[in-house]
């Protein structure tokens, strides 16, 4: 059994001249990301780090996000996963709750670590520069200066695959209190090699490139775009944030064979007037995960680009993926796929949480494998409701069909209740996302003095296209039963997102509270 480390120094011997990263036309080789791991490593065995010490990582995508992500794990130490558009309360929360002593941080993001400092255990800040002139002044560690500390050589730290946590994965929050999934490096080994399994007759070992946007802070793009090209010897082409234009010219200049991703890009390209121009027919693999991806859209897509898309599903608790449509056998658009090798899953009564229900009932989806966490970071009440007898709890509503395809229906906490009917808000999207004029939608419960619940839509129109509350209410009236058509309909230039593209729903719901 490996650790994350052993499978990138395995990629260095096999790989040593491939590229292993691409940012803005500079190439890193295997052999060169290598070095610098060590190099990394090192510098901080110098500083002192030790095996199960925390040290976080808060950047976009970069290759000094990589060489600090396997650099931290080789010291045995544990990759802490900071999202960078985290404001400081929530900063402060993360270092404070995984007691990290060291941080990785890009250049933009500096000033609001040290406002943090102070009230935390923070001592050694190491600073990314993405621009050559860089921030002069910064009184801590540049990233460069920081890997010549090295001396060229790192103490052996036996890690315990099975048993040590590499990464603590912060859940995003579109629901609360921001948790510590804790993945040891056997769950995240474990993904990977899944993942292959069930990509291998799409994987051409050491010709794969992968195109990286989603940031790799997240545990999707961590595991689907950075640990698993890192397996596979493939290229992985870093850009730190999604811009369209960019994106675009990226997949024609460098061609990359993969594009993981998420809804809301591939949203955003099929609504680009010349999609069609870019070569996006030539990437084998488009696997969306993280959030629903709308029949409607996907089917857009496909015909737009010529691409496919394998939609998936996963969760930061396991390391993310347990689901995903098959390359291999038959694809069922609005179904998130089969199990992953390896992986048992089951649909439980949602009030009980213990009886498995028929095959097209809806319950919660129950999943158990060796990708599943080994608990969240200093909550063991929160852990032994999440993890029961083996099972992860995954609080989202699903159904299987007769042939085990797993279709997510919601989140139990998005379910509206309105007037005692029982409202799947995605029921709804499906269906305004039919209607020609609409680019995105999403629908949330209000409160509501008579009914408890109403169902509320927000939509963002397409460009040069025109709807109104009245006509949107007739489409859901003919296309939906009475009880589901949104009361109110509201539109909008833009839906607020999470950092990987998720749509904040809570944003929506509390913006509804605050008023
Ligand atoms: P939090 O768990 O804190 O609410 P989060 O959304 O950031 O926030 P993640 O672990 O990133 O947490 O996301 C996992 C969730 O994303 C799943 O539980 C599920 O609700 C949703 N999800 C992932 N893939 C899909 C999919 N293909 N279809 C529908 N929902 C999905």
């Amino acid at each position: 059994e490996k650790s994350l480390p052993q499978m990138l120094r395995e990629s260095a011997e096999k790989y040593p001249h491939n590229n292993a990263l691409s940012f803005y036309g500079r190439k890193v080789t295997y052999e060169q990301l290598s070095q610098a791991v060590t190099h990394f490593a090192s510098a901080l065995q110098n500083r002192g780090m030790e095996a199960g010490d925390r040290v976080a990582i808060m950047l976009p995508n970069c290759p000094q996000y990589i060489i600090s992500y396997f650099g931290i794990l080789t010291t045995g130490a544990i990759v802490t996963q900071v999202n960078p558009m985290s404001v400081e309360r929530e900063l402060e929360y993360i270092l404070n709750d995984s007691g990290a002593e060291t941080i990785v941080v890009f250049d933009a993001l500096y000033a609001k670590v040290k406002s943090v400092q102070a009230s935390t255990n923070l001592r050694n800040i190491i600073v990314v520069s993405l621009q050559p002139s860089g921030h002069e002044f910064v009184p801590d560690t540049k990233f460069e200066v920081f890997l010549s500390e090295s001396s060229g050589r790192t103490s052996v730290v036996d890690v315990d695959p099975a048993e040590d946590v590499a990464v603590l994965q912060y859940t995003g929050g579109t629901t609360g209190r921001s948790k510590g999934a804790m993945l040891t490096h056997r769950n995240l080994l474990a993904n990977v090699l899944q993942s292959h399994e069930f990509f291998k007759n799409d994987i051409k070992p050491g010709q794969e490139r992968s195109l990286t946007v989603i940031p790799l802070f997240h545990v999707f793009g961590m595991t689907a775009c950075m640990n698993l090209s890192i397996y596979t010897g493939a290229e992985i082409i870093l850009l730190p944030r999604f811009d369209l234009e960019e994106v675009l010219n990226t997949i024609k200049n460098e061609q990359p064979t993969m594009f993981p991703g998420v809804p809301t890009m591939y949203v955003a390209i099929t609504n680009h007037p010349k999609a069609e121009e870019y070569g996006i027919g030539s990437i084998e693999i488009c696997n969306s995960g993280s959030a629903p991806m709308p029949v409607e859209l996907l089917k857009e897509f496909e015909r737009k680009t010529g691409s496919k898309i394998l939609e998936g599903y996963g969760l930061s608790e396991a390391s993310p993926t347990t689901h995903c449509n098959p390359s291999f056998a038959e694809r069922k658009a609005g179904s998130v796929g089969i199990g992953m090798p390896s992986t048992e899953y089951k649909i439980v009564d949602l009030a009980t949480g213990t009886e498995e229900v028929p095959a097209g009932e809806m319950g919660e989806v129950i999943i158990k494998g060796p990708q599943v966490m080994k608990g969240y970071w200093n909550m063991p009440e929160e852990t032994a409701n999440t993890l029961r007898n083996g099972w992860l709890y995954t609080g989202d509503i699903a159904k299987v069909d007769e042939e085990g395809y797993l279709y997510i229906v919601d989140r139990k906490k998005d379910l509206i209740i309105a007037s005692g009917y029982n409202i799947y808000p995605r029921d709804i999207e499906e269906v305004l996302y039919e209607h020609p004029a609409v680019q995105e939608a999403v629908v949330i419960g209000v409160p509501d003095e008579y009914r408890g619940e109403a169902v509320k839509a927000v939509i963002v129109l397409k460009a040069e296209k025109e709807a109104d509350e009245a006509q949107i209410k007739e489409f859901c009236r003919q296309n939906m039963a009475a009880y589901k058509i949104p009361n109110v309909v509201e539109f909008r230039e833009q839906l607020p997102k999470t950092s990987v593209g998720k749509i904040l729903r809570r944003a929506l719901r509390e913006e509804v509270k605050s008023k």
